[in-house]
């Protein structure tokens, strides 16, 4: 009989190779180490835990009885699976886990993790075929705390968040709901967390993933008929992120499932962190059993950034890609764009385009001309913030003086000519320009645009004031 364990194995490959076509040889036997024989347990390495499974699953009785052949009925098989690190570099390490599939070579001694017993691990992530089983977190490397910049709209959504990446599933924020409007940042802050957690916890399964893809992959398993794969493969994450479940909406079955895996994972103290384009109680069509759920946790909101969380947005986005533009010209993108921090990014891209296509020096005329042609939900008027800045910057005052309730002269007469330039230069109501101007009423706005118009032609000062605003306006 022969003893050494390459003898043992290079027999066996050979009975193997006999008996399958060479692809599939080359494939799954040629990446094949042994590693050990005694007690006629046989231990082989293989390269992946997914490589394992595709051994057992399709390879396992050629192999039983190549071993069979050659070290007798009672032969046992052990895999020594080398587990991939998927974040960071560090060494990989292996478990080892006898062949289960058959019980004829199974040695029940062996303490298998219990995620490797229930060998049923599908992930979906993986194309069949491919060689590595890594629960792919789906995270992208650009989406960091570091890159998002805090300001009073997001503080208490980033400060659960950053909480939540310290101590997974250890703090009250299980679930962490982040909800608010598109382009605020959801994507971005749900995505920093998993990254924040998988550099702090390399060991730990971070999955995120869409909501319509989660609502594809259950719909896919149903039709292949591998469903409790699909449960099973979420159950095992550690870390589960789901973007914009505002699509679960009015789909029962999906709702359904992930009713179960949730509860499932909250059971098992795994941390689930969610995002949706609106607030809890808004979300018609969703079922009240998971609603109530999220009440478990925190839902926090990300709200339309501040005009100074817009600059230090755009400022960073510019410093990060080595690039600089005139300062005033990003003012004018921060004013113009409000709403959708999205569009903010989107709109300064569009201006470094035009700008190196065009060959054109980066001015707030271009800014401007971009954003005309560009940015959707902007429209082509200036914005009555802005306005009053220029106003403000014209007579060296701070805009809180501007807004204050002070009646003193000047300040007054800024606010008269601020009205007057937005009723000319804007669509804006006369009562919503008193609201944005010290919460007047209409009757103020309409008596400044008057006294305005009185001055402007008996004033000479005044009228040259007019005169000179009006070209920073033109200018643009
Ligand atoms: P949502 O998922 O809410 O629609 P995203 O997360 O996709 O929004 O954010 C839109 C864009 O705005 C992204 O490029 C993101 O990096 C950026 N962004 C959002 N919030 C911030 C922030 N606080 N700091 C820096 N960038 C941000
Ligand atoms: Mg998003």
């Amino acid at each position: 009989m022969k003893n050494t364990a390459d003898e043992v194995w290079k027999s066996c490959l050979s009975y193997i190779k006999d008996n399958i076509n060479k692809e599939s040889f080359k494939t799954w036997f040629n990446p094949i180490k042994v590693i050990k024989l005694k007690d006629k347990i046989l231990t082989i390495e293989v390269p992946s835990k997914f490589f394992y499974e595709w051994i057992e699953e399709n390879y396992i009785d050629l192999l039983t009885s190549a071993i069979k052949k050659e070290l007798g009925d009672d032969a046992k098989l052990v895999y020594s699976i080398m587990m991939e690190n998927i974040y960071g570099n560090e060494t990989p390490y292996t478990i080892k886990v006898p062949s289960i599939k058959r019980k004829s070579i199974n040695n029940p001694n062996v303490n298998l993790p219990s995620e490797v017993i229930n060998n049923e691990i599908k992930n979906p992530f993986i194309v069949p075929g491919l060689q590595k089983l890594k629960i792919d977190s789906q995270l992208s490397p650009n989406y960091t705390f570091t890159n998002f910049i805090e300001g009073d709209c997001n503080r208490l959504a980033r400060s659960a968040g950053y909480a939540v990446s310290k101590k997974p599933a250890g703090t009250s924020f299980n679930p962490l709901l982040i909800y608010g409007g598109v382009g605020l940042g959801k994507t971005h802050l749900a995505n920093a967390i998993g990254v924040e957690i998988k550099e702090r916890f390399p060991e730990k399964t971070v999955l995120y993933v869409s909501a319509e893809k989660f609502t594809q992959q259950f719909i896919e398993s149903i039709r292949n008929n591998t469903r409790n794969d699909f449960v099973h493969f979420y159950q095992l994450i550690d870390v589960l992120i789901i973007d914009d479940i505002q699509f679960f909406a009015a789909k029962e079955k999906t709702q359904d499932i992930f009713f179960h895996i949730f509860n499932h994972l909250h059971q098992h103290n795994k941390q689930i962190i969610l995002t949706s384009d609106r607030a809890p109680v808004d979300m018609s069509g969703v079922e009240q059993r998971l609603l109530s759920r999220f009440k478990w946790g925190l839902s926090a909101d990300l709200q339309q950034p501040e005009l100074e969380t817009r600059i230090a947005i755009l400022k960073n986005k510019l410093y990060k890609d080595g690039i600089e533009i005139p300062n005033d010209v990003i003012e004018y993108l921060a004013y113009s764009i409000s709403s959708n921090i999205r569009e903010l990014e989107g709109a300064l891209i569009s201006l470094l385009a035009q700008s190196s296509l065009n060959k054109k020096d980066i001015s707030i005329n271009l800014a401007r001309d971009m954003i005309d042609r560009f940015v959707r939900t902007t429209t082509k008027e200036v914005s009555i913030d802005y306005i009053q800045k220029i106003v403000c910057d014209y007579f060296d005052l701070s805009i809180d003086s501007f807004k204050s309730k002070t009646r003193k002269r000047n300040i007054v007469q800024a606010r008269q000519l601020a009205m007057y330039f937005s009723k000319q230069l804007t669509k804006s109501s006369l009562a919503n320009i008193g609201a944005q101007c010290g919460g007047k009423d209409h009757a103020t706005v309409l008596h400044a645009c008057k006294t305005v118009n009185n001055l402007a032609d008996t004033d000479k000062t005044f009228r040259t004031y007019i005169e000179e605003i009006e070209k920073k306006f033109n200018m643009m």
